[in-house]
This record gives structure tokens, C-alpha cells and sequence, in this order.
């Protein structure tokens, strides 16, 4: 069985960037659901293909094909997984813990506000795409792209009842996912509001 760490954390509560630092620093691979589905529908894969036309119909990507996806992207000889953001559901929780080794699963704890606040300070280049966050990193000059003086603009899904229904789901769905974890006497909860150094310290302690 593979070796497999995880991080919970709402979008902006930077699981994502600890996740990455943590697969460094250990050779794991950082495993982004999200990611692996859009790198194979733009390889057009025979998987990527499969997803997309489940996508389209509108319907939840089962659980086997996210598990099928996973292994298939594994590389040779992978000592262990990061996942970032996964699982979702207390059904693809079960699998992992009955089909991997699970070492630590860590929550970025951060407020429902203090999300809220830091999904709507997110800014995004209308031109090459670069993203800013105006309370942790803002553009040199206001509204404006560092990179090609682009415009920079909200995304639509990141705003008003958009992202508050998106948070109000996230909190749903984890809360159960953390229950479960609790009992696996696997989860270390760390609150996001750190800075990144310090999160990455206090990560690197629990797991020695
Ligand atoms: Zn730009």
C-alpha cells in the first residue's frame, strides 16, 4: 500500500501551497483532483474523454474513476501521495483508508468569514491570467497586472451568495469528513489564519 497524506482545508485557507511544500520536501506526488481531470481532458486522454462527457451531462464523476484517474497518474516507483483537497465524501474517505496508508490528515482550520473575506479579495489578470489576492498578495499597482498591466477582475463565482453558498457547503460536506478522520486518530487541525512558515513548521513536527 502507498503511503498518503492529506489535506482539508477551504479554497484560500492555503492547503494548496502546503500541500505542494510538503510534496517537495518529501518526494511524494502532490495529487490535485481538480488538476488531474483537466490535465487529461486537455491531453485528450482516453480518461480525459470519459470525464469530460460526464461533466457534460452534468452529473458527479464517480468515485471509481477518481480512484482509476489517481492510480493511473501515479509515477514509477512514487513513494507516497499528497492529496490536496481530497476526498470529498465520506464514501471516497472509506476507500482511501481501506486502499492506501494513511499517514496524517491535516485541516487548514479557518473561519467561515475569515474564508469569505479572503475568497473575495481574489483578482485575476483579464489578460494572461495571473491571480492576486489583495490581503496577502496584491498587485504593485491597484487593478492592475505586474506581470503584462492587464485589468485585473473578480471571477463571477467569486462573489456575494456565489461564494457564500460555496462555503456554506464546504462546511457541511467537511464536517463529516473530519468526524471520520477524528476516529482514524489521524487528524491534526491547524489553524489557517498562521503564517505560511509557521503552518509549514507545525506540519513538519506532527509528522517526525
Ligand atoms: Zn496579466
Amino acid at each position: 500500500m502507498i503511503d498518503v497524506i492529506v489535506f482539508l482545508g477551504i479554497q484560500g485557507s492555503g492547503k494548496g501551497t502546503q500541500a505542494k511544500l510538503l510534496a517537495e520536501k518529501t518526494g511524494y506526488q502532490h495529487v490535485n483532483i481538480g488538476d488531474l481531470f483537466r490535465q487529461q481532458i486537455a491531453k485528450g486522454t482516453e480518461m480525459g474523454l470519459k470525464v469530460k462527457a460526464v461533466l457534460a451531462r452534468g452529473d458527479l464523476v464517480v468515485d471509481e474513476l477518481v480512484f482509476l484517474l489517481v492510480n493511473t497518474s501515479l509515477e514509477e516507483d512514487c513513494p507516497g501521495i499528497v492529496f490536496d483537497g481530497f476526498p470529498r465524501t465520506l464514501a471516497q474517505a472509506n476507500y482511501l483508508v481501506a486502499n492506501y496508508r494513511l499517514k496524517k490528515v491535516f485541516y487548514l482550520d479557518l473561519s467561515e468569514e475569515d474564508a469569505i473575506a479572503r475568497i473575495e479579495a481574489r483578482r485575476v489578470c483579464s489578460v494572461c491570467g495571473e491571480t492576486y489576492n489583495l490581503l496577502s498578495a496584491a498587485p504593485k499597482q491597484a487593478d492592475t497586472c505586474d506581470k503584462c498591466g492587464g485589468k485585473l477582475k473578480q471571477r463571477s463565482d467569486d462573489t456575494g451568495d456565489a461564494i457564500r453558498q460555496r462555503v456554506s457547503e464546504f462546511y457541511t460536506q467537511t464536517f463529516a469528513l473530519k468526524e471520520f478522520f477524528v476516529h482514524t486518530g489521524l487528524l491534526s487541525t491547524i489553524p489557517a489564519s498562521l503564517g505560511i512558515k509557521e503552518i509549514e513548521q507545525k506540519i513538519s513536527r506532527e509528522l517526525i
